[in-house]
C-alpha cells in the first residue's frame, strides 16, 4: 500500500490571482528544506503531494513542521480512482484500525467522476460496516474519520491530519531585517514577521567589551532557530561599542537610551540599503520599558522613513513568552548574558522624551562618521538551520 503525504495550503485560497505565484514559492521552499531525501513533489491548484520513502516519513515531518504556508497535511494511502479500487484499499485498511464508531467524508474534485459524494459516503459507509465486527456509524463524534479524495487520476484515503505552520510562504514578500538581541521578545518577532511570508536578515549590536562573546553566542543559538523556518539566516553584527561610549560620555544619562536607539534606527536604515531590505523588524511591545512608550517611540522613530513592523507591539508578555516555548527559543533567551541595552542601562531613563531635547543631546557629538564606519565595517555570520541542541550554553 503507497503512502504520500498530501499538502492543504489554507491560507493561500484567499489569494486569487497570486495563487500561482504563492503555490510556486511554496513548492520551492518544500524542495529545498527536503532536499536531503529522495522526494517526488506534486502540485496541483488546491493540494501538493510528496512521495517519499517510510523510513524517512518521521524525519520528513519535523521538516515539513517549519514550513510556512501549509494548512494542514495528511500520511494519505493513494489509489486509482476508481469504485472497486478505493473500496478493496478502504476494505484492507480498516481490517487493522481499531476504532467503535466512525464516519466517511468523501470530496469529490474530479466531477466526472459519475457517483457523488453522499453516495459514495453511504457505498464505502457499507464497505467499513461489513468489514469489521461491533462497529457503527457516528456522524457527530466518530472514534475514526474516514476522509476520502476523489481527483481525476488518483484517489486518497487518510485518517489523520496534522497542522503545519500556517501564514504565507517565505519569500512571498520582500526581505526584512530583524534587530536581534539576546531578549525573549525580538526571536518572537522574527519568527511572526516571517510566517507573514517575509525573508530576514538578522542584526545583532554588539559592545565589546562590554559585552561578552556568550551574549553574541546566545543570538547565533536564536538565529539558529529562526533558520528551522528557512534554511539559513545571515547574521550581521554590528559592533557598537564607540557609539555607545560616546553617547554616554556626551548625553545627559536619561536620554542615553533614546538616543542610542535613535542611532540604532539610523544605523538599520542604511543597512536595508546595503541588504536589500524593505523594513525593520523588531521587538518592541509597547509599555514594555521606558523607551516603548508611545512617546517614546514617537521621538526615536523620527530619524527614519521606513517602516518598522513590531509584531509584538500589542502581545502581553505572557502571550509572548507562549510564543517563544513554543518556537523553542525562550530557554535560550532567559540565558543570563548582558547585551549592550541591558549594560548601559541608566537609573532614571526618560518615559516621556521631548523631540526637541533628543536632538539637542545629539548636538553634543559628531556621529555620522561613527555611522559610516560600523556600517562598512560589518560582521556577517551565515547561520544555519541546525539539528544540534545548544548544550555547550547551559
Ligand atoms: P528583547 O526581549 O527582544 O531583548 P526588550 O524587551 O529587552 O526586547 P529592548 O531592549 O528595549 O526590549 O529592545 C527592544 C527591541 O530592540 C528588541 O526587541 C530588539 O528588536 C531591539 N534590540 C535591542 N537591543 C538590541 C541589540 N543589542 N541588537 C539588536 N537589536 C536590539
Ligand atoms: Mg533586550
Amino acid at each position: 500500500m503507497k503512502r504520500v503525504i498530501l499538502i492543504k495550503y489554507g491560507e493561500l485560497t484567499t489569494k486569487k490571482g497570486n495563487r500561482n505565484f504563492f503555490i510556486k514559492m511554496l513548492y520551492q521552499n518544500i524542495k529545498s528544506k527536503l532536499k536531503n531525501f529522495d522526494v517526488t513533489i506534486f502540485k496541483d491548484r488546491s493540494r501538493m503531494y510528496i512521495e517519499f520513502h517510510e523510513d524517512d516519513l518521521e524525519n520528513i515531518k519535523k521538516k515539513l513542521d517549519c514550513v510556512f504556508g501549509i494548512h494542514t497535511y495528511h500520511i494519505a494511502y493513494i489509489v486509482d480512482t476508481n469504485i472497486e479500487d478505493i473500496k478493496n484499499l478502504l476494505r484492507e485498511l480498516v481490517i487493522d484500525l481499531d476504532f467503535k464508531t466512525f464516519k466517511v467524508e468523501t470530496k469529490r474534485s474530479d466531477k466526472s467522476f459519475p457517483i457523488h459524494s453522499q453516495e459514495m459516503n453511504r457505498i464505502l459507509g457499507g464497505v467499513v460496516l461489513k468489514n469489521k465486527e461491533g462497529i457503527s456509524v457516528d456522524v457527530h463524534h466518530p472514534d475514526l474519520l474516514v476522509k476520502v479524495e476523489v481527483r481525476e487520476k488518483n484517489s486518497y484515503i487518510y485518517f489523520n491530519a496534522y497542522h503545519g505552520a500556517g501564514g504565507y510562504p517565505i519569500a512571498t514578500q520582500p526581505r526584512a531585517l530583524l534587530m536581534l538581541s539576546g531578549g525573549i521578545d525580538s526571536p518572537v518577532s522574527g519568527y511572526l514577521a516571517m510566517k507573514r511570508g517575509i525573508p530576514i536578515d538578522c542584526v545583532y549590536f554588539e559592545a565589546i567589551p562590554h559585552t561578552s562573546l556568550e551574549a553574541r553566542n546566545k543570538v547565533i543559538e536564536l538565529s539558529k532557530k529562526l533558520a528551522k523556518y528557512t534554511n539559513e539566516v545571515h547574521l550581521h553584527i554590528i559592533n557598537f561599542t564607540k557609539i555607545q561610549e560616546e553617547i554616554y560620555k556626551n548625553c545627559h544619562p536619561s536620554y542615553c537610551i533614546t538616543i542610542m536607539r535613535r542611532m540604532m534606527y539610523r544605523i538599520m536604515e542604511r543597512l536595508l540599503d546595503k541588504y536589500h531590505g524593505l523594513a525593520i523588524v523588531n521587538g518592541e511591545s509597547v509599555g514594555q520599558v521606558a523607551s516603548q512608550t508611545l512617546t517614546s517611540m514617537r521621538v526615536i522613530n523620527e530619524v527614519t522613513n521606513v517602516p518598522v513592523l513590531r509584531p509584538v507591539a500589542c502581545f502581553d508578555k505572557l502571550e509572548i513568552i507562549d510564543l517563544a516555548k513554543k518556537i523553542d527559543t525562550y530557554d535560550i533567551s532567559i540565558l543570563p548574558y548582558e547585551d549592550c541595552c541591558t549594560v548601559f542601562v541608566p537609573k532614571h531613563p526618560v518615559i516621556n522624551p521631548s523631540l526637541e531635547q533628543a536632538k539637542k543631546e545629539e548636538d553634543k557629538f559628531d556621529f555620522s562618521l561613527m555611522i559610516d564606519e560600523v556600517v562598512d565595517s560589518v560582521d556577517t555570520i551565515v547561520v544555519k538551520e541546525d539539528e544540534e541542541e545548544f548544550s555547550d550554553l547551559l
